[in-house]
């Protein structure tokens, strides 16, 4: 059998050897729980805290305000509703283009939605009309999952800065957070708490070549936030449950690797991307890369108009190219993406968008096997 050639990195990545090597210990010698009392217990959790630390050096942050959760899915549900108990009537906002899950907890909170333009990008000037004196948090992904698009994070911090300043002259007490979901841009771009401004970051294991099922909230020292997840008061308090060591210990791996290479595969992977963004503009007269310019450049979003994306999907995995129909989470829906939608597609052109994804398994040799046979399915 040929081996296929993987262009969805941005749904699952495979476990480096490094990532493995780091969780196996403990599944088997190291398998105590770092609550126990006696020695071994009391090494484990030595060794949880030391975890906590690595993550909170690779993010900038202090250990204490990192929470390791069951993945982002969780870190999100976290930062929205956990800021929500605390200010039950204040107001929360969120971009248009989030994942299902900050979407789906925010508008179940009655949270109003920030639009994007037609490059992805969350429109600043909406989002200050929007913020008032009732508002409590704003979240804005850092790079969206469908089509790659880089939030303008930076615009963001200084117009909460702006609102801060304005109400501390009148004297209104209630916080401004900033949340990001930056799954997407762990192995690209910087994720330095302060220089981002955030107030809760979400990250996960499974898009950066660690385990699935793991991720984690970085909490701001001083942020106000009720914990989702009670019973034992694990992870600080903030979320119980036996703490999952091998898990934890291949994402703090992950993660650390992830944002030490991110520089030099950025720049490897737009060399690819750009080559095959190339070749696809030669190969298809009617190809719209949606996202505009400003992407991180693992993905590609492209439109093939008149071309109905699960056929193409199918027809490229049968040539042994696996690629994405939108994101892989809302794979079985036939609804058109949310994210699509809102950057302007009509559902026609939504339904004729395909997701390339590139990562470590990504070279410049694939580029031609992938351009000759999707040049086929485009002509047939
Ligand atoms: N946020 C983004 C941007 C994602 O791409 C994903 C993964 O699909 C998630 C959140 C959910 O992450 P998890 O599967 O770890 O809950």
């Amino acid at each position: 059998m040929t081996k296929s050639i993987y262009l969805d990195h941005a749904a699952a990545t495979p476990l480096t050897g490094s990532v493995l090597d780091a969780m196996k210990p403990y599944f088997s010698e190291k398998f105590y729980n770092p609550s126990a009392t006696y020695l071994q217990g009391r090494a484990m959790r030595t060794e949880l805290q030391a975890l906590r630390a690595a993550a909170a050096v690779v993010l900038g942050a202090k250990p204490a305000e990192i929470v390791f959760t069951s993945g982002a899915t969780e870190a999100n549900n976290l930062a929205i509703k956990g800021v929500h108990e605390q200010y039950p009537d204040a107001k929360i906002l969120f971009s248009a283009v989030e994942h299902a899950s900050v979407i789906e907890p925010a508008s179940r909170l009655g949270a109003k939605i920030i639009a994007v333009d037609e490059k992805g990008n969350i429109n600043t000037s909406q989002l200050k009309s929007l913020i008032d004196e009732q508002t409590v948090l704003i979240s804005v992904m850092l790079v969206n999952n469908e089509i790659g698009s880089v939030q303008p994070l930076g615009e963001v911090a200084k117009i909460i800065a702006e609102e801060k300043a304005s109400r501390q002259k009148n004297g209104n007490k209630l916080p401004l957070y900033l949340h990001t979901d930056a799954v997407q841009a762990t192995n690209y771009l910087d994720l330095h708490v302060s220089r981002l401004a955030v107030d809760f970051m979400s990250l996960n294991g499974a898009k950066i070549y660690g385990p699935k099922g793991v991720g984690l909230l970085y909490i701001r020292a001083g942020t106000s936030l009720t914990p989702q997840i009670t019973g034992g008061g694990q992870e600080l308090g903030w979320r119980s449950g036996t703490e999952n060591m091998p898990l934890i210990a291949g994402f703090v791996r992950a993660l650390h690797d992830a944002q030490s290479s991110k520089d030099l595969e950025a720049i490897r992977i737009r060399a690819i991307r750009e080559t095959f963004e190339t070749g696809l503009r030669r190969i298809s007269d009617s190809l719209v890369i949606n996202g505009g310019k400003n992407r991180a450049p693992h993905i590609v979003s492209a439109t093939f108009a008149k071309k109905d994306n699960e056929t193409l999907m199918m027809r490229l995995d049968e040539a042994g190219i696996e690629v994405a129909v939108g994101s892989a989470c809302k794979a079985s829906s036939d609804q058109p993406s949310h994210v699509l939608t809102a950057i302007g597609l009509n559902d026609e052109q939504a339904h004729a968008t395909i997701r390339f994804s590139f990562g470590h398994g990504s070279n410049l040799n694939q580029i031609d096997t992938i351009l000759n046979a999707l040049s086929k399915i485009l002509k047939s």
